[in-house]
This record gives C-alpha cells, structure tokens and sequence, in this order.
C-alpha cells in the first residue's frame, strides 16, 4: 500500500481564471517518484476558516500533508497562524530567522518593513527549512503518524526547498517503490496516426504505462514506470523507449524533457552555425522561442518582423512587383525573405515565415491556415507550404514550431 499524501494549494489569486496551481502539479511528480501517491488535492482561497477546515479534514486522512503558499508578510497570508491554531502549538519569534530576513533586505540596501517579522514565526517544534531564494522559511512537523510540510507559493522558492530539505525527510516514506515518468515530443504527425505507428509496441507492455497526450504546444507520449527503485524505474523506461524511438525516427524531438527550440538550439551550436529570422504572420514568436533559451547568442544573429509590403522591400529587398504579382503569402516572397534576411544578417541560415493567420480572410482569396516558410543557406533556398487550421493563436503557434521543426530535421 502506498503512502497516501495531500496537497492543500493556498492563495486566493489560484481562484482566478489567470492563475494556474502548477504547484501541486510539480510536487506530485517528485512524490510519485518516491512512491508515495497523491490521493486528493484542494485548492484554497486565502479564508482562515476554509484553510481550517481544509487542514482538519486533510489531517483526517492522509498521511503526508503538503501546503504550498500563505507564507507571505501581508495580511492575508494566514497559513502559518492556521496550521498552529489546529496543531494546538504556539508561533514563536525566531531571532535568528529575523536577523536573516533583516540582512536579506539590508544586503539589497533596504531597511526590513515591519510586516515580514512574521515570517520569523515558527511553529513550536517544527524543523525549520531554509529557504535559499526568498525570506520565508518552510516547516517540517510531525504530528501523531503524519507529517505536515509547509512551503511558500513561488515556485522558484519552493522548488530548491522541496528538493534540499523536503525530500530527505521523506526518503524513509519510500517503502523501495519508485514512480518514474518519461516524455517523448514528438511533431509532424497527428494524435491518430502517432498512435496507430506506436500501439503495436505500446499495448505489449503494462509496466510502463502509456498515454499519449496532445497540448496546445505538441504530441507527447508519457511513459510511467513503477518498480523498487529509480534505476530499475529507469531500465524499463529505456527499454520500452528506445523501442518508440526507433519507430519514430525523426518525429521524436526530445525524450529529456526539452523544448523544441533547446534541441534546434543545440544542434545549431554543434554545427557552429548562425541563424537569422524574418517573420511577417508570426510578429516575432520565431524569433521570441529561439532566444528563449539561454545561450542563444553563440547562433542567433538577428531577428526582423517585417509585417508590410513596404517593410519587406526594405528591410529584406523583397520585390515589390513579386509581392503585388503573388501575394505576401506565396513561396517565392517566402524564399525572398529568407534569402533577404541571411543577407541582412550575414547569418549561415535564414529562415522566414509568410502566410494568413486570420480570422479575416485574404482579399486574394487566398485560404485562412495558409503559411510558407522559406529557408536559405550558401547553397540552398527553398520554401515549405503549409495548411494548418485553427484559430490565429494556433496557427502562429505551429508555423513557428513548423519552421524549427524543418530547420531541426535539417540539421540532423
Ligand atoms: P504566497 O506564498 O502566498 O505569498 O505566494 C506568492 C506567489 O506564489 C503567488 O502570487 C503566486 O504567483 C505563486 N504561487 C502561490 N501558490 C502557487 C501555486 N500553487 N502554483 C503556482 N504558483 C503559486
Ligand atoms: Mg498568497
């Protein structure tokens, strides 16, 4: 039987429609990979007497209770007073804890504002975790068989104090039974025919699981694994997907967890070569995915939004008589761009997008979802047309990944 854990997500801003509690979802990955299962979740507002009852009934039935957030200097940051008032304990002021959130703000030239001396409040007897990238520390307290974990909400705080300090305490929860999961990207085909190529190899195993899932950014497959621990998790993961990945050949992109454009990136940097961008449909979002990654100057040169005719004249030296004869969205404006960019930039590659993103349709009749991409090197220009459907969002979103994916299969 597995442990069984809860999470209680608090913050009023996660009860909006614009804030999603990512939080738990994080959390329940690392959980499972030790083994212990996440059997129910609740988000709550910042409400003393819902995070009571929210706490109380958690308490009732589980055996490792996680909060994340409320650990905030404002008022309405309540979790700490709440998990005392129902533990029976009192807060104590930590002096040491005080003068390290004074330094902290004095360290940045400031003087501490009163209300953060709440956040040297420490339940009685709860272990103190450090917090190494914000001022409030998290608690770690047992109570009867239970044990109660109280993180901030930002996850860039509670991430390194889950890891550090958390997952120590709980390693002797583990009872040898390891969770572990795997994702394959994958683009260029869709859900239906991704899964008719794999479901052969697939069904033949039930441990890993597989599901495939289709997100607003790309196919993945999930493979999960279950064993006695993280390194026979890891050869039947390896088994099952080096079998998917053969399969799939080039239609796999990232089996660690990267993005499309961190592979397209690397492969760049291997090759020792440079990129420029020119991108009228997409408004930059080529260009804003590329140097989204870190290291993105040793092979991005120069990115140009050219949204007009005019602009594609002067900024790229795109014919205006081609662009009046053929449209904007024509492969030969597409391979102009292109050409005209990695002249621009004196870039090894030039890669441009052109096409309808609508919802207005072309007065040239030209179809909504209509795109080309253009790509020039020393030796080449040549173009793609693509037919994608959707929303404009949708289709300014898969020209983008269309054109690292052509650039990613190209230099493989
Ligand atoms: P708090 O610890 O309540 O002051 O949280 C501060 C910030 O952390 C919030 O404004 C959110 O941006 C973020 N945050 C809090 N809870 C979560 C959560 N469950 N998932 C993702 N972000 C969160
Ligand atoms: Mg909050």
């Amino acid at each position: 039987m597995a442990i069984k854990a809860e999470i209680i997500a608090i913050g009023s801003e996660l009860l909006t429609p614009s804030n999603i509690d990512t939080n738990s979802l994080w959390l329940t990955e690392q959980l499972n990979r030790i083994g212990i299962e996440v059997q129910i979740k609740t988000i709550v507002g910042d409400d003393e007497a819902l995070i009571e009852q929210s706490i109380r009934k958690a308490l009732e039935r589980s055996q490792v209770i996680i909060s994340t957030g409320g650990l905030g200097p404002t008022e309405d940051d309540l979790t700490r007073m709440v998990f005392a008032k129902v533990l029976g304990r009192p807060l104590i002021l930590d002096t040491q804890i005080l003068e390290h959130i004074r330094a902290k703000f004095e360290a940045r030239g400031l003087s501490m504002p009163e209300n953060n001396q709440r956040q040297a409040l420490i339940i009685k007897d709860a272990k103190i975790l450090a917090n190494s990238k914000g001022t409030a520390p998290g608690m770690y307290i047992t109570e009867a068989e239970k044990r109660i974990i109280i993180l901030p909400g930002p996850p860039r705080e509670m991430k390194p104090m889950f890891e550090q300090e958390v997952l120590p305490l709980l390693k002797d929860l583990s009872q040898g039974m390891c969770v572990k999961r795997r994702v394959l990207k994958v683009t260029g085909l869709t859900e239906s025919g991704l899964d008719e190529s794999i479901a052969p190899i697939y069904s033949k195993y039930t441990n890993p699981s597989t599901t495939i899932l289709f997100t607003n950014r790309e196919l993945q497959i999930h493979l999960t694994a279950k064993a006695a621990n993280e390194s026979e998790a890891d050869e039947l993961l390896d088994e099952l997907s080096k079998k998917l990945e053969a399969r799939l050949g080039l239609y796999v992109f990232s089996s660690q967890g990267e993005t499309l454009e961190e592979v397209t990136g690397k492969l760049l940097k291997l090759k020792n070569l440079t990129l420029a961008t020119a991108e009228s449909c997409t408004g930059g979002l080529l260009a804003e995915r590329i140097t989204s990654v870190a290291g993105s100057s040793a092979y991005f040169l120069q990115g140009v939004v050219s949204y007009s005719n005019h602009s594609k004249l002067t900024l790229l030296g795109v014919p205006l008589e081609l662009i009046e004869s053929l449209g904007a969205a024509s492969a030969e404006v597409a391979e102009a761009m292109a050409t005209g960019i990695r002249r621009l930039a004196n870039s090894d590659i030039g890669i441009s997008i052109t096409g309808i993103a609508g919802p207005e349709s072309d007065p040239s009749g030209k179809p909504i979802g209509l795109v080309y991409i253009g790509l020039a090197t020393a030796s080449e220009v040549s173009h793609k047309e693509l037919r994608l459907q959707g929303e404009r969002e949708q289709i300014r979103w898969h020209s983008s990944t269309a054109a690292l994916d052509w650039l990613r299969r190209k230099l493989c």
